[in-house]
């Protein structure tokens, strides 16, 4: 029986609130703010992430053992609420936290007993090893290999577009381990660790000139039997877990203006900035502001939908709308920015920010658009999952791997 099971909602919302009133204090929060950093925790938001874990909020969903309280969808609503209302973060992650979940739903035990706490409290840093020169929309022709050896698998191939690969401990690592059967059944999920002589990280450098992601060389890189995620070549539902946690993620917001202007709604800041430039009484501009803020409100009721729809345990795929819708109004945002400015938006640097945000913007609403799949991609999916059309031809889904035509070079 789950400590919190029993409690009215009343209880747990007085009980949260308790907890926050004596344990989230200004000094924590404004240390919090002070160091945040693009990559990876700060010390300030590790040590608060910590008491957050040690009080069981952190993924109050969850079972008491992985540090939760078992509570139900809509009692962890009720915690996440009082976290937002109170500006705390770390709560809410047995939803948001994509490495935790997915290890927690498909992980071996000896590895979710080392790595589950440690993601929870933010002290290990991740990447995706996922996309491949040959491979991003049409992910399941990776082309990076496994072969076991004895207690181990040694790795050999190459991703691209990794995020954060430079500064992770792991990463969720797709690699073919079958290539006689037809390329979805022929990969395995590990928990590859990225600090070791066969991983090379190289920087590549951004449209927005900022250097996020990189390609990782892998040659001869060991990873240990017992951080494979699933059954051997079952990897590609493995993929579909954390794809789905990493979609309703990217459904529910995104970075916003790099001026580190604060940053407040929508509605406010088009208004705000026509107001400014003197043409709030263009209909145009009129029309083109309320349909940036209807697109967004719609979001938020379609997310809404979507989660109620995975709290019953039903297909995810209409997260994929959340996605697709969020990458049109970040796209449509920027693109009204820049009309509200007209010629001042080809300004740059310091002294113009508000030109510099909506070219940074215009240029960062890629990050959605084409981050974990592209808006292409999302719309095959949305055909075919949620409005029924009939699948796209796919010449080498039953044929073994090793026979698909190619003119990547043979591993
Ligand atoms: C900001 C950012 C961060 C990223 N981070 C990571 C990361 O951490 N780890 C990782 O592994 N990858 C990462 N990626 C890579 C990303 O997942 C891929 O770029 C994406 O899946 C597209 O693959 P691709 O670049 O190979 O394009 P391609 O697959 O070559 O696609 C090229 C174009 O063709 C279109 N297209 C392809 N197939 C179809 C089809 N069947 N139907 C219709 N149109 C199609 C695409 O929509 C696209 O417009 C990141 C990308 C970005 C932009």
């Amino acid at each position: 029986m789950s400590r919190a099971s029993n409690l009215s909602d009343t209880d747990l919302r007085a009980e949260v609130r308790a907890w926050l009133a004596a344990n989230w204090t200004q000094d924590k929060a404004q240390a919090i703010k002070q160091s945040q950093a693009v990559w990876g925790a700060s010390d300030a938001l590790k040590a608060w992430l910590g008491e957050v874990v040690e009080a069981r909020w952190a993924a109050p969903r969850w079972p008491e053992q992985w540090f939760g309280r078992g509570l139900s969808n809509d009692q962890g609503k009720i915690v996440e609420r009082e976290f937002a209302a109170a500006g705390a973060p770390g709560t809410g992650q047995c939803r948001t936290n994509m490495w935790a979940n997915t290890l927690l739903a498909r992980g071996q035990p000896a590895l979710q007993e080392k790595l589950i706490g440690p993601l929870l409290r933010n002290e290990v840093n991740m990447c995706l090893l996922y996309s491949e020169p040959g491979a991003g929309s049409d992910l399941a022709g990776i082309r990076t290999r496994a072969d076991r050896d004895g207690d181990h698998y040694v790795v050999n191939g190459q991703k691209v577009w990794t995020s954060g690969a430079a500064i992770a401990d792991y990463g969720m690592l797709i690699a073919r381990t079958d290539w006689d059967v037809p390329k979805h059944l022929g990969i395995s999920f590990f928990f590859c660790p990225m600090k070791q002589d066969g991983i090379e990280v190289r920087p590549l450098r951004q449209v927005t000139n900022e250097s996020h992601f990189n390609e990782v060389f892998i040659t001869d890189a060991v990873v240990p039997a017992e951080n494979l995620l699933g059954d051997l070549n079952t990897g590609w539902k493995v993929l579909q877990t954390a794809l789905a946690y990493e979609r309703s993620i990217m459904g529910e917001g995104a970075r916003g203006a790099r001026s580190g202007a604060q940053e407040s709604k929508t509605e406010e800041v088009l208004i705000q900035l026509a107001r400014e430039a003197g043409v709030l009484d263009d209909s145009v501009l009129r029309q083109d502001i309320a349909q940036a803020i209807a697109y967004k409100k719609l979001n938020a009721l379609n997310t809404a939908r979507a989660k109620a729809d995975m709290a019953q345990g039903t297909s995810s795929s209409v997260m994929s709308l959340g996605k697709l819708a969020m990458s049109r109004i970040l796209h449509e945002e920027a693109r009204v920015r820049t009309a509200i400015l007209g010629a001042d938006s080809l300004l740059e640097g310091g002294d113009y920010p508000r030109a510099e945000d909506a070219n940074f913007l215009t240029l960062n609403a890629y990050f959605t658009s084409i981050g974990g799949g592209t808006d292409q991609i999302q719309r095959n999916i949305i055909g075919e999952r949620v409005l029924g059309l009939p699948k796209e031809p796919e010449v080498d889904k039953t044929i073994a791997f090793r026979d698909v035509r190619t003119n990547v070079q043979p591993t």
